[in-house]
């Protein structure tokens, strides 16, 4: 396979022979977002603009807070926290001013419609915050780059095709994503045959998973003390990320 700047991470995600590439590429992805907005990144303006405008989810707050830089997450805590309360402060002042007078309700309908209700306008400014993220959206912009390349390399390249063969599978959400996206990628006689390679791949590696956990659980069982645990020492991480896309491992703090 011709490396190239495009391919490399996702020749990277397979390489790590994970049970899901796609996670590992997801995964290298987050890690280097929260080390990047960690770094200098939040003094520079336009990103300070862009993160006091929109902030960042639960999952991303809790990340950064566990990378120790408390001064880096405070600084942009602050201002984004700032403008929130000055969004408020402006939109109830509106509401305030323009309310109407308990009882002139139905008479003032008509210049009071939702349109300049400025208590409506507080819960959808909030909301487009809590429902978004600048790390989620950073990462997903270059996830969507990558997926583009696998099927790129899986048109162009046979050589994906045997590392695909290779793998450990998928986990059961970038499984079912290859799916809906072949579909739009594929002709039907080249989706035919991607679907052949990636369904046999992942019922086989499930499969593997099944024995892998079917054994851990046999341990705790005293008849099986004397089984090796061999390769299922690990299982139960494994499985968790076959089901839910995420890599199991120790938290900093
Ligand atoms: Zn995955
Ligand atoms: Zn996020």
């Amino acid at each position: 396979m011709k490396e190239n700047i495009y391919t490399i991470p996702v020749t990277d995600g397979f390489n790590q022979n994970s049970e899901c590439p796609f996670c590992s590429m997801y995964n290298k992805l987050d890690n280097d977002a929260i080390e990047y907005m960690l770094g200098p990144s939040y003094m520079e303006d336009d990103i300070r603009e862009e993160t006091d405008k929109i902030g960042f989810c639960k999952e991303h707050y809790h990340k950064m807070y566990t990378k120790q830089n408390r001064l880096g997450l405070s600084l942009m805590a602050q201002t984004h926290i700032h403008k929130i309360n000055s969004a408020i402060k402006k939109y109830s002042s509106e509401y305030i001013k323009n309310r109407p007078e308990p009882g002139l309700i139905s008479s003032t309908k008509g210049i009071f419609s939702k349109k300049n209700n400025s208590a409506e306008k507080i819960p959808e400014f909030l909301n487009n915050i809590t429902n978004s993220c600048y790390i989620c959206n950073k990462i997903n912009t270059t996830f969507e780059r990558y997926i583009n390349t696998f099927f790129y390399l899986w048109k162009k390249d046979n050589s994906i095709k045997e590392t695909v063969k290779n793998c450990k599978g998928f986990c059961i959400k970038h499984y079912s994503m290859l799916l809906t996206e072949g579909l739009k990628e594929l002709k039907t006689k080249e989706f035919n045959n991607f679907f052949d390679i990636i369904s046999e791949v992942e019922i086989n590696n499930i499969k593997r998973i099944e024995d892998e956990i079917d054994l851990f659980i046999n341990k705790f069982d005293y008849r099986y003390k004397d089984v090796p645990l061999g390769t299922s020492k690990d299982a139960l991480e494994r499985t968790i990320t076959k089901l839910s896309s995420q890599f199991m491992e120790e938290e900093d703090d």
